[in-house]
């Protein structure tokens, strides 16, 4: 087909991409959206966020079941239709895509299904429905990231899966190893625990979640431990390969016996950014060592026609931040005055409990060389925690010593995830414990802690006492 132009071209339309590409046309610019999936969506939408907290909702529904002996209400053991499951799971995904192709539409977006390699700087060969070439004033650079995979691991077998195939959710497999103990194989292994697996998880460091504040791990490390079948710490996959009854896998460090085998293994050793393979050596952009698309502050790249937003981009590889820089990026393009530089991006883990973090914590702060003070407020003393029967979680802050400004906000708990906006906000905002404290929060709800958390770095919170 004959070449086109278009002022902004958005090569990836995750949510990065579709947030920049409907700002682009909100904003007036003739714009196009390109991606190798029939729809927009990205990695979060079809093998991402969405799926994934689909699956988590009936896992929460279970386990809820499941302990309801305490409330006095017995459930007989759950029926699972695993083909009703998989059909509700692709039944949202195609719900909130084709909801993001109607919005395209509607905006003028123009959507072309193909895969895109940078020609030069100004231009774009497409393979797919659609033009072969595509000239741009403007490219907003929106690939994502795909997962990685062991190193010196090479075995091609559909029993070993990385998060789609886990999402894929063919069957619930008898025994489930999870490489890695990252949120991805803790949310999934999650899932296929509370379908009936027995679910081992491996981490290679000393912890759950590394680089997550402990105090909100420790809740968690808790619970899982009981759901999970085994979790070892400190210990390295050093082989994997098939036999008749699944995955010989083969371990270095503290488990035992150090070959086991698993009806399939999922590998969740974390995601690497899509920056190869697309031509940005006909460019002028840089990618730095860790294969990410070096940006600055307002996201353009060392090439003046070129942005780059999201996974692709640079850690946190989440859907919200991928969001806001989309929205940068176009305001940037536009000529206006815009510029990333939001002071908390919130990051949740959706296991049972939730863990949820803005701003910094501890080792932050620290490296920060700030002067601060934490505060926690066990759920313990909370009502509403109490009343749904889920004490073990916790709130805590860390303020400013000097000023009293809250500089950042950990949950750990049901409903954290939900939580945590408070915090963002009051970080956003500059606000100090004071704020906070005199704020009403709606009572009996688990948003109190926040306020009581405040109360307590001021002197003393209504629910607990301290000398
Ligand atoms: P992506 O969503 O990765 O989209 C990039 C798109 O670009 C893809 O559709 C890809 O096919 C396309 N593409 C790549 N190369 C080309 C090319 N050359 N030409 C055309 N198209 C191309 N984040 C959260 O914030 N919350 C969560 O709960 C969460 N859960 C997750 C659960 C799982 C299992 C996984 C895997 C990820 C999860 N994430 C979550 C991370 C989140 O999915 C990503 O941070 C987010 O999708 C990044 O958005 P993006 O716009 O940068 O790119």
């Amino acid at each position: 087909m004959a070449d086109q132009e278009t002022d902004v071209v958005v090569v990836g339309a995750g949510p990065g991409g579709y947030a920049a590409a409907f700002h682009s046309a909100d904003l007036g610019m003739q714009t196009t959206m390109v991606d190798t999936r029939e729809r927009p969506g990205g990695v979060c939408l079809f093998v991402g966020c969405i799926p994934s907290k689909t699956l988590l909702s009936a896992a929460d529904l279970l386990q809820d079941a499941e302990e309801a002996d305490q409330f006095g209400i017995k459930f007989g053991k759950p029926e699972i239709q695993l083909d009703k499951l998989r059909q509700f799971k692709e039944k949202v995904v195609d719900k909130l895509t084709s909801g993001l192709s109607d919005i395209a539409r509607l905006r003028k977006v123009q959507f072309i299904q193909a895969r895109a390699t940078f020609e030069s700087s100004n231009t774009l060969l497409l393979e797919g429905n659609g033009p072969s070439r595509l000239r741009f004033k403007h490219a907003v650079l929106a690939t994502g990231s795909v997962p990685m995979t062991l190193p010196g691991i090479d075995l091609k077998s559909p029993r070993l899966m990385d998060s789609t195939g886990a999402l894929a959710l063919e069957d619930v497999p008898a025994s489930l190893l999870v490489v890695g103990g990252g949120y991805i194989g803790l949310e999934l292994g999650s899932v296929y625990a509370a379908l009936g697996s027995k679910v081992t998880v491996v981490e290679l460091l000393d912890g759950l979640l590394p680089g997550v504040d402990r105090d909100l791990v420790r809740p968690l490390d808790k619970r899982v431990r009981k759901l999970f079948a085994g979790v070892h710490l400190k210990t390295k996959v050093v082989g994997i390969r098939e036999v008749k009854e699944g995955l010989e896998v083969e371990f270095d460090g503290d488990i035992n016996p150090k070959r086991q085998t698993f009806s399939r293994v999922l590998v969740s050793v974390g995601r690497r950014p899509s920056s190869t393979g697309i031509g940005l050596e006909n460019t002028k952009a840089k990618i730095n060592a860790k294969g990410f698309v070096e940006i600055d502050r307002q996201c353009r790249t060392a090439d003046p026609a070129i942005s780059a937003i999201g996974d692709v981009a640079g850690q946190p590889m989440l859907a919200h931040k991928a969001m806001r820089e989309g929205k940068v990026a176009v305001e940037v393009i536009a000529g206006r005055k815009s510029v990333f530089d939001n002071r908390a991006i919130p990051a949740v883990v959706f296991t049972n409990p939730e863990i949820a973090w803005a701003g910094m914590m501890d080792a932050e702060a620290k490296a920060a060389g700030r002067k601060f003070k934490v505060v926690r407020f066990p759920w313990a003393a909370s009502g509403r925690a109490v009343s749904l029967g889920r004490t073990e979680g916790l709130t805590k802050m860390l303020f400013d010593e000097e000023t009293g400004q809250v500089l950042g906000v950990g949950i750990t708990g049901p409903h954290a995830g939900e939580l945590i906006a408070e915090g963002t906000l009051a970080i956003e905002m500059g606000a100090v414990a004071e704020d906070l404290a005199v704020t009403i929060h709606t009572h009996p709800t688990l948003s109190e802690t926040v306020g009581e958390v405040a109360e307590a770095f001021l002197g003393q919170a209504t629910h607990i006492y301290r000398k």
